[in-house]
């Protein structure tokens, strides 16, 4: 019903990129994407990069610019660690309405605008296993 054909990025919920960034990029390896914020989720994110170029995957980095971000809330409950699994979908509107319909549980029931101007969507960790799950149409591909 989703389609999923791959996973866009992983979600990790720090509380300082700042202080994480060394890990990814010198002990890792990874290559840093850049950060911006995320207002909708009062998030700042940092993407970091592994594996060749074309085939990548992305790491998300979340970090909370606020103590009433989803983020924030996450961190106080289960401390630093994976948040979520992203999945890269076309058409976001009509698969949430299929969703809702079918009577899975959503955190989003309207996409959101995420990182990279992309429009994202949370399932609700109970309808998945306790995974949260992101669903996310990136820009420019709206249907
Ligand atoms: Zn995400």
């Amino acid at each position: 019903m989703i389609g999923a054909r791959a996973i866009d990025h992983i979600g990790i919920a720090v509380r300082s990129i700042a202080n994480q960034r060394e890990f990814y990029e010198q002990v890792l390896g990874a290559r840093y994407d850049g950060v911006e914020e995320v207002p909708s989720q009062k998030v700042r994110v940092a993407f970091f990069l592994v594996g060749p170029p074309g085939a990548e995957v992305r790491l998300e980095l979340l970090e909370p610019t606020s103590p009433d971000s989803p983020v924030a809330g996450f961190l106080e409950k289960r401390g630093e660690g994976i948040h979520h699994l992203a999945y890269p979908v076309d058409g976001i509107d009509a698969i949430l309405k299929k969703l809702k319909d079918s009577g899975l549980r959503l955190i989003d029931e309207q996409a959101r605008v995420g990182a990279h101007h992309s429009r994202i969507a949370f399932l609700h960790p109970r309808a998945s296993g306790g995974v949260l799950t992101e669903i996310c149409e990136p820009e420019g591909e709206a249907k």
